[in-house]
């Protein structure tokens, strides 16, 4: 081999090593799959949709509703009133959603706004007692430390559990007659606090006394939140030391891409990635609440299809300042924010260019030996 075969091994070796902007989707070719196969079910906030356009001052069928939808994530107090006028209410909470999503502040349900409100998301409220925490600290645009300000949350109090008990026990309900293959979902995301932090996660049998309790539930289960079919609200979970960590059992569940519920593989715009959203609930079981980074495990919303298992630096200061670190854990950097990496536009972000640039040094390197 000689060097114009060593620059083609290694031009072939930056190619495949260059991130797919689909990689977070694990259907990675939608076109291929036949159109039959593609009608979403109808959701609970589909109707959101005939809002569009919708502004102050007007008065529209559906804006009832979608105030019940602001009040069940916080972003409307009063528990009465919910007429269909669009009135101050309601615009103040929207620009609170607007900004805490990262939207234009405009106050009017514009198509962003809309096409955002629809998206699955966590059960869980995005403000608690009317204080947002979701910027919290966020400066406003043109702050010279715009890029410093951490995005991460917790709930009101602070709580979490005691320093005393770093060895969290976990139990399935036993109702729900869970796999093998589903349990060690739940192990992996627990595992991925695990490394961050001193505490360790264990799964017993005995679901009375555990510190930690997960369960698939389908409707109403008699805390108050009810679940609501496919799509919407996907799961919650409750602060330390609550432990409550339910999962709404009519949502198309997979792993790996695959569908948990045979007969469900049909409804492939509905599949909701369940590692994502159990990454996600165990941040809230240990005291994080949401965070504005989109690329952090604690953003509300999950995207039918997408796939968010990765703690962000954002995850991991938010729960390094509640439980400090893993004597082990040694990255990633926290030189840069999320925010920063965001910035960037679709530019792979640090994380996948640390893999990615190692997968090239490797590359070189056995093209090189190739090559003498
Ligand atoms: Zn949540
Ligand atoms: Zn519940």
């Amino acid at each position: 081999m000689r060097i114009h075969q060593f620059i083609a091994i290694a031009f072939v070796l930056i190619l495949s090593s260059v991130p797919s902007p689909t990689s977070a989707h694990f259907f990675p070719n939608i076109s291929s799959i036949p159109s039959s196969l593609l009608k979403p079910n109808a959701t609970a906030w589909d109707s959101f949709q005939k809002l569009l356009g919708c502004h102050s001052g007007q008065k529209v069928d559906g804006i009832a509703k979608i105030k019940k939808y602001f009040q069940h994530f916080g972003y409307i107090n009063s528990l009465s009133n919910f007429t269909d006028d669009f009135d101050d209410i309601l615009e103040s909470a929207l620009k609170t959603y607007q900004q805490n999503f990262n939207l234009n502040t405009t106050g009017v349900l514009d198509a962003p706004t809309i096409q955002h409100i629809i998206k699955p998301r966590c059960g869980n409220a995005d403000v608690v007692n009317g204080t947002s925490t979701m910027n919290s600290g966020k400066p406003s645009a043109g702050s010279p430390s715009m890029h410093t300000v951490a995005h991460y949350s917790f709930f009101p109090g602070r709580p979490r559990w005691p320093a005393s008990k770093t060895d969290l026990t976990y139990a399935f309900l036993p109702q729900n007659s869970l796999t093998d293959n589903i349990k060690s979902v739940f192990s992996r995301a627990f595992e991925r606090w695990s490394e961050v932090t001193p505490l360790t996660f264990t799964e017993t049998a005995s679901f009375q006394s555990v510190d930690i309790k997960i369960g698939f539930f389908t409707g109403d289960h008699n805390d108050g939140e009810p679940f609501d079919g496919p799509m919407g609200t996907l799961a919650h979970a409750f602060s330390p030391p609550a432990g409550h960590f339910h999962l709404d059992g009519e949502e198309n569940w997979v792993i790996d891409g695959v569908a948990v519920n045979e007969g469900n593989f049909f409804s492939i715009l509905s599949a909701v990635d369940l590692e994502s959203v159990a990454v996600h609930e165990i941040g809230h079981l240990l005291g994080l609440g949401h965070s504005s980074v989109e690329d952090s495990i604690m953003y509300p919303s999950l995207e039918a299809g997408a796939r968010r298992v990765e703690l962000a630096n954002d995850d991991i200061q938010g729960v390094q300042e509640l439980y400090g670190s893993n004597p082990n854990f040694t990255g990633p950097s926290t030189t840069l924010t999320p925010t920063q990496e965001n910035d960037t536009n679709g530019v792979p972000n640090l994380s996948s260019l640390g893999v990615h640039g190692f997968l090239l040094v490797v590359g070189f390197f056995i093209a090189f030996v190739y090559s003498i």
